[in-house]
C-alpha cells in the first residue's frame, strides 16, 4: 500500500478562538497549511472567514490559540510576536491580495509591484527590474508604466498579486480575490494566482464564495458561526 506522508506545515494555527463582546468570531478553529498547497475557507457572510485570514496572518491576534509558522531560522508562534515583529511578518514572509486590490492609484503598476521592495531597503531599479518580472510572469508585459485606473479590474488585481509576491512571500493570503470580476476574469486572476504560489512552492490561503475557485484548491474548509463544518481535499 502506498501511504503518502502528510506535507510539513508551513502555517499550523490551533484552536483558535476570536470574540467581539459577545460575538464568537472564532470558536476554537485548526487550521494547517503545507508549502505548495492552496487552502480555500468557504462560509456564509459572517462565519468568520476573515477574522480566520487576519489571526493566521498576524494582522488581528486571537483571545486563545496558537498560529506556527515555519522560517528557515525556526518556528514562530505568530501570536505571541509583538506588534514590530508581526508586522516585519507580514511584510517579508506573507503576501496579500484583497478584493480591492489597494493599490496606489497615482503609481504605474510597476511601481505599485517594486513597493514592497523599495521599502525593505531594495534599490529602486533592482526593485523595478524584479516587479517588471513578475508582471511578465503574470501576462502583464508591455503594461508596466500604467497607472492603475488604465488597466481593467482582472488586470489591476494581477497587479496586486505580483505586489504580493515579489518579496519571496512564503504564504500568500487571499480574501475574495475574485469578488469584483465576472466569471470568465475571475477564472484567469485564479490561475494566475495559484500558477504563481502554488506552483513555485509557496502556500495560499484564500477566501472565497465562488465554488469555481474553490475546487482549484487543494482543500476547502468550510466555516459557520465561527468553526470549521466540513473540510475536503479536492480531486
Ligand atoms: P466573514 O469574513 O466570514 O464574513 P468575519 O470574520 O468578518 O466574517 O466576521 C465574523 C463575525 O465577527 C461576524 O459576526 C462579525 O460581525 C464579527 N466581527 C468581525 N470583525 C469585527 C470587529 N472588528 N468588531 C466587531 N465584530 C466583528
Ligand atoms: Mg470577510
Amino acid at each position: 500500500m502506498n501511504t503518502v506522508p502528510p506535507p510539513i506545515s508551513v502555517l499550523a494555527a490551533s484552536a483558535l478562538v476570536k470574540t467581539y463582546g459577545s460575538a464568537i468570531a472564532l470558536g476554537g478553529v485548526d487550521f494547517r497549511i503545507g508549502a505548495g498547497e492552496s487552502v480555500a475557507i468557504m462560509g456564509a457572510s459572517g462565519s468568520g472567514k476573515t477574522t480566520l485570514l487576519h489571526c493566521l496572518a498576524g494582522i488581528i491576534g486571537p483571545d486563545s490559540g496558537s498560529v506556527l509558522f515555519a522560517t528557515p531560522s525556526g518556528t514562530v508562534d505568530v501570536t505571541t510576536l509583538g506588534e514590530k515583529e508581526r508586522s516585519r511578518l507580514r511584510r517579508e514572509a506573507f503576501g496579500f491580495v484583497f478584493q480591492q486590490g489597494f493599490l496606489l492609484p497615482e503609481l504605474t503598476a510597476v511601481e505599485n509591484v517594486a513597493l514592497p521592495l523599495m521599502l525593505g531597503g531594495t534599490a529602486r531599479a533592482v526593485a523595478e527590474q524584479n516587479a517588471s518580472g513578475w508582471l511578465a510572469a503574470l501576462g502583464l508585459a508591455g503594461f508596466e508604466s500604467r497607472r492603475i485606473g488604465q488597466l481593467s479590474g482582472g488586470q489591476a488585481q494581477r497587479v496586486a498579486i505580483a505586489r504580493a509576491q515579489v518579496t519571496g512571500a512564503s504564504v500568500v493570503f487571499a480574501d475574495e480575490p475574485t469578488g469584483a470580476l465576472d466569471s470568465r476574469t475571475s477564472a484567469e486572476v485564479m490561475s494566475a494566482l495559484i500558477d504563481s504560489t502554488t506552483g513555485r512552492g509557496r502556500s495560499l490561503v484564500v477566501v472565497t464564495h465562488d465554488e469555481e475557485v474553490a475546487a482549484r484548491c487543494s482543500r476547502v474548509l468550510r466555516l459557520a458561526d465561527g468553526r470549521i463544518v466540513d473540510e475536503a481535499v479536492t480531486a
